[in-house]
């Protein structure tokens, strides 16, 4: 692996992105917290507010439930990523062909420390957290002075991603 990419086995922070629209989304979302207490080589720190939010693409799906959770990892990012693809496939994550269709769990790798990766399949920052707002305002709520490596400050970039009918719904 290419050293930029690894870490030097110390802790990282690391934040990640969750959606649900199935199957009980807030129990989806709640399972998937205690999965990464459970994982080794991870910390679980904090989660966001739940919120509401309206489907992308689609939209004959239900709205979804989306959170925002800190973790403090030892996991390189591409070993990383496979742990949050078994935690959805252990949700019952079916994977369709057609993009942003309904599911019981979405984990994305939205930062992973103050690192850029461009590999074919791991983007960090994840593609599309500046214009999503039901990325933007959880991870605001947990981490509001955040500096988004090659984007800039959480703040300003709220302030150009209006939130249309996300709710937040718990503390
Ligand atoms: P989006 O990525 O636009 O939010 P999605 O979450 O529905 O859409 P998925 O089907 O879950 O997309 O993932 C498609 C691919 O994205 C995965 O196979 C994975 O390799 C790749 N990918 C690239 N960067 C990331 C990242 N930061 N976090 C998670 N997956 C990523
Ligand atoms: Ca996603
Ligand atoms: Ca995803």
């Amino acid at each position: 692996m290419n050293k930029i990419f690894s870490n030097d086995g110390s802790s990282v922070l690391a934040y990640i992105g969750l959606g649900s629209n199935l199957q009980n989304p807030a129990q989806q979302i709640q399972n998937a917290q205690k999965a990464f207490n459970n994982l080794d080589g991870v910390r679980y720190l904090k989660c966001s507010s739940l919120y509401r939010s309206s489907p992308m693409g689609p939209q004959d799906q239900p709205d979804y439930i989306n959170a925002v959770i800190a973790i403090s990892t030892i996991l390189e990012p591409l070993t990383l990523l496979s742990h949050l693809q078994a935690i959805e496939q252990q949700q019952g994550r079916v994977r369709q062909s057609q993009r942003w269709t309904a599911r019981t769990l979405d984990l994305d790798l939205l930062l992973y420390s103050d690192q850029i990766i461009n590999l074919p399949e791991l983007i960090v920052p994840h593609r599309g957290i500046s214009e999503r707002d039901f990325v933007l305002y959880p991870l605001q709520e947990i981490a509001p002075n955040l500096l988004i490596p090659g984007k800039g400050k959480i703040a300003d970039l709220i302030k150009h991603c209006p939130s249309y009918g996300l709710e937040r719904i718990s503390a």
